[in-house]
């Protein structure tokens, strides 16, 4: 490895967040292109709320007279619908972004035995089965969710575990059942990264929470 920052979020990561598109593995894995991401939701935020402006009256003609006498007119003028179809572009694509994003409601999160060839509850697995955690709600550009084994034992995290995909912009995480215990999820939603786990899941829902997020406990289902 080389000491150079990562740019690839700028070369790659950032047209697919404008797409809408998740993270890729990559991105997923590289703290340098994750803040990127960071950065570039706050700029967006940022934009999104300004209040709209009005351009004075005649400033197109006031930045030509502005511009050195040497240029052409005809130099000029080439360039100007294109300078301003791109800030419409920039414009319109902030606009979409921001009516994409429906207003959340409280933040939830389900954890749901899948594939259980056993016929148990939803609540109860065996080993070998899998279960799947998922989140709706909250308000915040940075989502996680950590899945603990008997409160004490961090066994996953989405983003960062194999078993993790961002579906429309949500974690959601599916685990395979290796040890028996009691398994409980927490999601955590909030304006920025939630500091990183010690571990416990009360531990580190209190540290979520005090770092500004919302936090969520799923309940717990008992694997034997
Ligand atoms: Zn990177």
């Amino acid at each position: 490895m080389s000491g150079q920052p990562c740019d690839r979020f700028e070369r790659e990561g950032l047209a697919r967040m404008e797409a809408g598109l998740p993270p890729d593995d990559h991105e997923i894995g590289c703290s340098t292109c994750q803040s990127a991401r960071e950065d570039y939701e706050r700029l967006g935020r940022a934009l999104a709320e300004l209040p709209p402006i009005k351009a004075p009256e005649g400033w197109e003609r006031r930045v030509l007279d502005s511009l050195p006498a040497s240029q052409s007119a005809t130099g000029r003028l080439s360039w100007m619908p294109w300078a301003l179809g791109l800030a419409a572009a920039a414009a319109i694509v902030f606009f979409i972004w921001r009516l994409d994003r429906p207003t959340p409601g409280p933040l939830s999160v389900r954890q749901q035995v899948v594939a259980t060839s056993s016929g148990r509850r939803a609540d109860s697995a065996a080993v070998g089965d899998s279960i799947r955690v998922s989140t709706q709600g909250g308000s915040g550009e940075v989502r996680e969710l950590r899945l603990y084994r008997d409160t004490t034992e961090l066994v996953a995290r989405c983003p960062g575990d194999p078993g993790c995909a961002i579906v429309d912009g949500a974690p959601r995480l599916t685990f395979v059942l290796q040890a028996p215990g009691s398994y409980r999820s927490l999601a955590i939603v909030g304006p920025q990264k939630a500091p990183e786990p010690a571990g416990a899941l009360d531990e580190d829902a209190r540290a979520a929470s005090a770092a500004g997020a919302s936090v969520e406990m799923s309940r717990a289902v008992d694997v034997e």
